[in-house]
């Protein structure tokens, strides 16, 4: 695998894409009942179990989400942080029985947001991934695999240190669980922080080099610099938003739409003026737009999930040790790219973005591959710091 949509519905299923997992949120899923059945006729399915989404103020629920059988009411949301019994009771029993009764391919430990690691928040995350642990190793009937959720803030990502630590703490619990599935909060992989870019890549690299698989969406075009250093899967919505925030208001609605003047051009990365596209004389041979540009929404995105999923299962194709080289070059082009739209006035004018994705690619073409690398780094950084002492 490589590229995994997220849906909201079950148009994917007439998409003809070659993917074979779906993404879904748990509320999705509580809004329209008939949505998952259909799914599971075209594709495995992996449920978001949203538990980040607990945090969020009662009256800002959506009412599908309060249909969750482990939504708990503000009030009462403090007891996770003192009360074992309640968190085990409430939360980690129902999360793992609703991933159970509704099939999911994994099995997601509950998890919450964090921006801290010196936080109550940050702990009682470990404290879920134990409980998952136990609860499950008690019973027969669970045979997917366990992943533990690292649903992490831009502040979190700011200090090499920070991440060094909280990839320490996850990986802890490396031998009970199959791998990792990292969600960054309000991440922008376009307009960020460039630190904030490579502190995530070195955090998937870490889990990585481990020996752990490693998942991480929704995220936008840089996925593809995280799968060529090692992320097993990442995704993102179709022709939707590429980040997820865990302080924006809760909707079970299409939150963000997109018009159709946009098209999803898979060789820069972003959305861009359809029109203006056309002018410059791009053409795009996937089923939806067969040698032209998609001509409407429906078709837009149908396009928006084929070149997706074309593009990760050609990454895919490349040999492990070659995907960075490949991506750096993948970038380089868009580059080139970028600043020819900006000649003829459009696209999005700065190809900045890129050139942050592009020191991440060169910083980690000298990053450690296996642990045995990373162990000579350190004993290196030892001797040197005892003979500086
Ligand atoms: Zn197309």
């Amino acid at each position: 695998m490589s590229y995994i949509p997220i849906v909201k519905d079950s148009v994917v299923n007439n998409y003809d894409i070659d993917s074979e997992l779906v993404i879904v949120h748990a509320s999705h899923i509580m809004w329209r009942p008939s949505v998952l059945p259909r799914l599971k006729e075209k594709f495995k399915v992996v449920i978001d179990i949203e538990t980040n989404r607990l945090v969020t103020a009662d009256a800002k629920k959506s009412d599908s989400y309060k249909k969750l059988p482990y939504n708990i009411e503000s009030s009462d949301f403090g007891k996770i942080f003192t009360n074992s019994t309640f968190r085990l009771q409430k939360l980690v029993e129902p999360v793992v029985q609703f991933q159970i009764d509704n099939d999911s391919e994994v099995i997601m430990v509950p998890y919450l947001m964090f921006t801290e690691w010196r936080s109550r928040t940050f702990t009682v995350n470990s404290e879920l991934i134990a409980d998952t642990i136990n609860h499950i190793g008690g019973r027969n009937d669970v045979n997917k695999p366990l992943y533990a959720v690292i649903n992490i803030s831009n502040e979190a990502l700011r200090s090499m240190e920070s991440v060094s630590y909280i990839k320490d703490r996850y990986l802890e619990f490396s031998d009970d669980l199959s791998g990792y599935i990292v969600i960054p909060d309000s991440f922008a992989e376009r307009n960020g922080d460039p630190n904030n870019l490579l502190n995530l890549a070195r955090l998937v690299n870490g889990l990585k080099v481990a020996g752990k698989e490693v998942w991480v969406f929704p995220i936008g075009g840089f996925g593809q610099v995280l799968h060529a250093l090692g992320a097993k899967n990442f995704g993102s919505g179709i022709f939707s938003k590429e980040t997820s925030s865990v302080a924006m208001f809760d909707s079970d609605g299409e939150v963000y739409p997109r018009s159709d003047r946009w098209i999803y051009h898979p060789d820069i990365f972003v959305y861009v003026n359809a029109v203006a596209l056309k002018k410059s004389g791009y053409k795009c041979d996937c089923l939806a737009c067969s040698g032209d540009i998609a001509p409407n929404l429906s078709l837009k995105k149908q396009h928006d999930a084929l070149v997706r999923v074309k593009a990760g299962k050609a990454m895919n194709s490349v040999p492990e040790s070659d995907k960075l080289e490949y991506v750096k070059q993948k970038i380089q082009n868009a580059i080139t790219i970028v600043r020819d739209y900006d000649r003829q006035q459009f696209g999005p004018r700065s190809a900045y973005y890129l050139e942050k994705w592009l020191s991440v690619v060169d910083s980690a073409l000298s990053w450690p591959k296996t642990v045995e690398e990373e162990d000579d780094l350190l004993n290196e950084l030892l001797v040197e710091i005892d003979s500086e002492t």
